[in-house]
């Protein structure tokens, strides 16, 4: 990632067309002008860059104040980054007064940092009690995680079509192990091998949302070592943030020089979100009848693919009598953006309230979506209702008839 004071030539791009006002969830809740986008870019120009203005509480909690969902830099007339500005100034002031929030690295940093972590995961609940953060709050860990299921290679069933590289997400792994088994299903029912390299670790972008570029490169060296040599026709991953990550955060977060880079340019061309590269392949075998509503919410880590929006569309409306309903707003932030909502409760939830009654509205029997975050947070405001949300993988999968999804 750049220096902070190297983007001080970008955010004077900015034209102050306000075309990011209607898109910054945070703004939209807050509908106060200095979380405004543009706003928080000049904070950050004015407190963190040039210095003319003091650092001060308020300033570091507009750069706090922000999901780094991307629906800024995606709509920016002007091509500003604005979230990868808000990242660099959170390194900046990280590497100034020891981070913005001890509770987002107590509960994501370490844990993350290693997939053999899983017993810390377990003791997490009795954590994040102690610092004041509900167990409703928390995502629920699966007693078996997915790679206590699956490891090494999973072979194509019948005629071999291609051959990929599982990038297996820590929301996959630790949270929701069915998304893992039923990517994998799917994908050998396509005619696909699939192979789920060891030692794989947490992509790092709970890392890079709190600045610490240190540990960020670490997790992306395990990585880009596991990944950038395999033979494979793609790198499949189910979750939109992990995708983004490797897509394009991955050359970001290094130095130009870094040795890793070459190395990474080897890598990205071949990442894909998996029900994306499924549909780019075409399915092979048209899944069973499914006589039930569906929609689908688009997560914001989404601009990375041109096609990934537009996906489990596609495919899920080739499940005969699968009825596809389109949310008022699709693209609405849930709120959740990995751990902001500990951090953040009111606020979250306040987002999550709009996006929780377009689903209602709808009314469609399951809800579909890539990330396993969204999945969580808006999972447990319709547990009330009883309406299921979950990874397309795993509707296609049980089209397929696979238990246990
Ligand atoms: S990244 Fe999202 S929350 Fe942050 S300023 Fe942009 S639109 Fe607002
Ligand atoms: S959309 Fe871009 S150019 Fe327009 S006000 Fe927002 S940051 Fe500035």
């Amino acid at each position: 990632m750049k220096k902070i004071e190297e983007y001080a030539e970008q955010i004077s791009r900015c034209s102050h067309c306000s075309y990011c006002q209607a898109s910054c969830p945070v703004f939209m809740e807050d509908i106060v002008e200095s979380v405004l986008p543009r706003n928080r870019i000049e904070v950050i120009l004015r407190s963190v860059i040039d210095k003319s203005m003091p650092l001060s509480p308020r300033a570091l909690e507009i750069i706090d104040r922000c999901l780094l969902c991307t629906n800024c830099t995606q709509g920016c007339s002007s091509q500003v980054p604005i979230d990868d500005i808000v990242i660099a100034a959170r390194s900046a002031i990280s590497m100034q007064t020891g981070g913005l929030s001890g509770v987002k690295n107590l509960v994501m940093g370490k844990m993350l940092r290693q997939r053999g972590l899983t017993a810390l995961m377990g003791k997490a609940g009795a954590m994040v009690q102690k610092v004041g953060i509900a167990t409703k709050d928390m995502p629920p860990l699966a007693a078996k995680t997915f790679d206590k299921f699956y490891s090494g290679t999973v072979k194509a069933e019948g005629e071999t079509r291609g051959r990929v590289a599982y990038f297996v997400g820590c929301g996959t792994n630790f949270m929701y192990p069915d998304t893992g088994v039923a990517t994998v299903n799917v994908l050998s029912r396509n005619g696909i091998e699939v192979i789920i390299p060891e030692g794989q670790v947490c992509c790092g972008i709970p890392s890079i949302a709190e600045g610490d570029f240190k540990s960020a490169r670490e997790m992306i060296e395990v990585n880009v070592s596991i990944f950038s040599d395999l033979e494979v026709d793609a790198i499949v991953t189910d979750c939109t943030s992990c995708g983004m990550m490797f897509k394009e955060k991955f050359t970001k977060v290094l130095e130009t020089a870094d040795p890793l880079q070459e190395k990474i340019s080897n890598l990205t061309s071949r990442v894909w979100e998996v029900t994306d590269f499924l549909n780019h392949l075409g399915l092979r075998e048209i899944p069973g009848p499914m006589d039930s509503s569906f929609t689908y919410h688009v997560p914001c880590h989404r601009a990375w693919s041109p096609t990934v929006r537009h996906a489990p569309r596609q495919i899920l409306t080739q499940i005969p009598g699968a009825e596809f309903r389109e949310l008022e707003n699709p693209e609405r932030c849930c709120g959740a953006a990995g751990a902001f909502y500990m951090a953040h409760r009111e606020l979250s939830e306040g987002i999550r309230a709009h996006r929780v009654q377009d689903i209602k509205d709808n009314g469609a029997d399951l809800v579909v979506t890539q990330c396993p975050v969204c999945r969580f947070y808006i999972g447990s405001a319709l547990k009330e209702q009883g309406t299921e949300i979950v990874h397309p993988m795993i509707m296609l999968a049980r089209a397929y008839g696979f238990n246990g999804c």
